[in-house]
């Protein structure tokens, strides 16, 4: 397995770390190289080295808030990264099977439930890059003939998730006030709906797609929603907290244009691929939940 890395100046492959040939341990088989989505040379020179037999396009400028500050660099790296990628892949190993990573956002206003025929509807700099990259990886197979398969992940989440994505903080931020760290959490929009489902369910979803005969558009959710105050009331309940003693409203964390229904019409993989997922919403947060208290209760 070879990856792609930004440089910056801290670490940041902590999750990593235990699978990577280049720290630790010599017999690992993750070799990291260089590069970026918005370095086309980077690009061409990591898949005419490594020769892959399968792509995995996972980066992203993923925050949708911040894409409204950053519009023009989140379509530079989200979406016309993609464009570079397949072009890369086109002009030096074009048999390679590529896997885009859409994402729910590119539905945006269109209601639920969405699968892969629903329209386009995009609300923030975010979603519209990811709709133009799910274009792009349309245009590549069906004009060249490339495995080019497409992905539309609902949110998916695990302990390993980013702390500004409000399921991790809403966990890590709960988990604080109990043990003493921190005194309130500031949130956003609590009425909006997302179909939350675990990312290694949906890691499983990904691989199915990626043996499939022939590279299609795939919805992949749990078919369920949830309001962010539910999600909240739920982690806070589960540790003996009232969410609403210890939470406020920032309007630093609403967005300009929300995204404010989202649920996964996921017949299509469940009939086609024999896909479904395994872990439920409130198993979801008792998975969160363990794991970030053990990691919280540690570092006192
Ligand atoms: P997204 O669906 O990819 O944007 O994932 P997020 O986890 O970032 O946001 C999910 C929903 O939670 C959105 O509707 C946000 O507006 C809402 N939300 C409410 N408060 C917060 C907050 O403090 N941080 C984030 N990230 N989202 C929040």
């Amino acid at each position: 397995i070879h990856g792609l890395i930004r440089r910056t100046s801290l670490f940041n492959t902590s999750r990593i770390d235990h699978l990577s040939h280049d720290s630790h341990d010599r017999d690992a088989k993750v070799f990291l190289h260089f590069g970026d989505m918005s370095d086309s040379n980077s690009l061409v020179k990591v898949i005419k080295d490594v020769q892959p037999d399968e792509v995995y396009n996972l980066a992203s400028m993923s925050q949708v808030r911040v894409s409204f500050d950053i519009p023009e660099y989140t379509g530079d790296v989200t979406g016309l990264g993609v464009t570079r990628l397949l072009e890369a892949i086109k002009n030096n190993k074009k048999d390679a099977k590529f896997y885009m990573s859409g994402s729910s956002e590119i539905f945006g206003s269109s209601l639920p439930p969405q699968n892969e025929e629903t329209l386009v509807k995009p609300q923030s700099p975010y979603g519209a890059a990811k709709a133009y990259g799910v274009y792009m990886t349309r245009v590549y197979r069906t004009g060249y003939g490339m495995f080019a398969a497409n992905g539309i992940l609902f949110n998916h989440e695990s302990p390993r998730r980013g702390d500004t994505f409000v399921t991790k903080k809403i966990v890590r931020s709960a988990i604080r006030i109990k043990l003493g760290k921190e005194k309130e959490v500031f949130l956003g929009n609590l009425d909006t709906l997302r179909d939350w489902g675990y990312a290694k369910d949906y890691c499983n979803a990904i691989y199915k797609i990626m043996q499939a005969d022939d590279p299609d558009d795939w919805v992949v959710g749990t078919g369920e929603s949830h309001t962010i105050r539910e999600f909240a009331e739920k982690v806070f309940g589960t540790l003996g907290l009232d969410f609403y003693t210890f939470s406020k409203f920032d309007e630093r964390y609403a967005r300009p244009n929300d995204v404010y229904n989202l649920r996964a019409d996921i017949t299509k993989i469940r009939t086609k691929l024999g896909w479904k997922p395994e872990v439920n919403f409130e198993q979801l947060i008792d998975i969160m939940v363990k794991e970030v208290y053990d990691e919280e209760a540690k570092n006192v």
